[in-house]
């Protein structure tokens, strides 16, 4: 398997003599299997080069296989100039999580709409087809590709791709999803010890892979007042990589603003730290132009995905929200209105479960602490009833320490959201809650 970085860039393309060595395309990563499969990881400005490079090559009939983590601009901008789509006779196939709003069709269309592209998607010459995913295990180019969702402000997931007896994960946008990354007394550096599910799943999904592409645009002291823009620090990433048993990690999706001189400082102290947890992770940060030939060192390990893998694109979901506090629950509801869901409301832990008694929803969003009953005694409430016992409970709280965190899973939340938050935050984890709670 070969591995190439034409986009490291992350949120906007920063082209210049101090971005020469790390490069200044957004992201855009082309991998290419031993049976001359391809599989393209996100089409940012760095999907240009790499077009270029497929033409000059002369191939006839180039079939690509495009993986898009999210939509976000940084991550589709280069589609539009993705060259191989403007002959026939290529074939490009697209991948990317079932959105929220739209498919992905409509969404790649929207950006090339006349307003602001001459040629709209569906002129392109190439026959391009499109894939709404969700979790799951799929079979793209030859390769065993599993997917799962990440933590940012959009529907996103991350790829895990096996060939060659090889495996690279691509996890590009994300962020923690606690402060916390360890649970109190027990050894960190596993990833049994971990506190959120949400990271244990996260390093789950990394486990024992060859290569891990992962977002890490800021240093520790930057993200604290980046908290919920979707993107991690590199000392996040560097542990959760080594508790995962991660061979090689490349850091990528740089911030516009750091020059060659921040990066190189980024990829020192990220080195340091790899030392330090002392697990044989090998980090450094990807820059255009890297390639990698990742040869089968020992057995992969292929990932074992729990069984879900539902569409969730054509059902009306019923969520209930609970809050006491009625700006918090107006603003709530309204962002799950215009996300087309049909919406309760509550504003007592009692209310809540007298309303599902008379009716199960299929989400309930709670808030955590509220006077009279608070979230945590409304959980436990419906865990130990056998026809509420498995329903999915989003907990919102303003509560990020060690011991809430580990008190909400003990009782049985399916995730646990921390304020603030942003709605399209809040908006992508309901949906990944609601896909992983389909039946298949
Ligand atoms: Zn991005
Ligand atoms: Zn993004």
């Amino acid at each position: 398997m070969r591995v190439r970085f034409w986009g490291t860039r992350g949120s906007i393309a920063t082209p210049g003599p101090g971005t020469n060595h790390f490069g200044g395309n957004t992201s855009c990563v082309e991998l290419t299997t031993a049976n001359g499969d391809l599989l393209i990881f996100d089409c940012g400005t760095g999907a240009h080069p790499l077009a270029a490079e497929l033409m000059a090559q002369g191939k006839k009939n180039i079939s690509a296989n495009i993986l898009l983590g999210h939509t976000h601009w940084d991550h589709i901008q280069g589609f539009p100039f993705f060259s191989p789509a403007f002959v026939k006779g290529n074939s490009v196939a697209i991948y990317g999580p079932e959105g929220s709003r739209g498919s992905l069709h409509d969404m790649l269309a929207g950006q090339m709409e006349y307003s602001y592209f001459p040629v709209a998607l569906d002129q392109l010459p190439a026959a391009i087809s499109y894939h709404d995913l969700t979790e799951g295990i799929y079979s793209i180019g030859g390769a065993r590709v599993a997917t799962q969702f990440l933590n940012h402000p959009a529907m996103t997931v991350g790829y895990r791709v096996e060939a060659d007896g090889v495996a690279t994960v691509y996890l590009v946008d994300h962020e923690p999803f606690s402060d916390e990354l360890w649970r109190a007394g027990d050894e960190p550096g596993h990833i049994e010890s971990i506190l959120h599910e949400g990271d244990r799943r996260h390093a789950q999904f990394m486990a024992d892979a060859d290569l891990v592409i992962h977002d890490a645009q800021y240093t520790p002291e930057e993200y604290a007042s980046k908290k919920t823009w979707g993107h991690s620090a590199y000392d996040y990433v560097v542990q959760i990589a080594s508790a995962a048993g991660v061979r090689r990690l490349a850091l990528t999706h740089h911030d516009p603003s750091h020059n060659d001189d921040f990066v190189a400082d980024i990829e020192r102290k990220a080195r340091t730290l790899a030392l330090k947890l002392g697990r044989g992770l090998d980090v450094f940060c990807a820059y255009e132009g890297c390639e990698l030939v990742l040869e089968a060192s020992s057995a992969l390990k292929p990932f074992v995905a729990p069984a879900f893998q539902a569409s969730v694109a054509e059902r009306r979901f019923h969520i209930l929200a609970v809050d006491d506090q009625p700006d918090t629950l107006t603003m709530i509801v309204r962002a799950l209105e215009q996300e087309q869901y049909i919406v309760s409301q509550a504003t007592s832990g009692r209310a809540a479960l007298q309303m599902i008694d008379a009716h199960i929803p299929d989400l309930v969003v709670l808030d955590y602490k509220m006077s009279g009953m608070d979230g945590l005694a409304v959980v436990k409430t419906l865990r130990a009833k056998p026809e509420t016992q498995s329903l999915p409970v989003l907990m919102l709280t303003g509560m990020t320490d060690e011991s809430s965190t580990r008190a909400g899973f003990e009782a049985g939340v399916t995730d646990y959201v921390t304020k603030p938050f942003s709605i399209p935050q809040l908006t992508a984890r309901v949906r990944a809650c609601l896909a992983r709670a389909q039946p298949t």
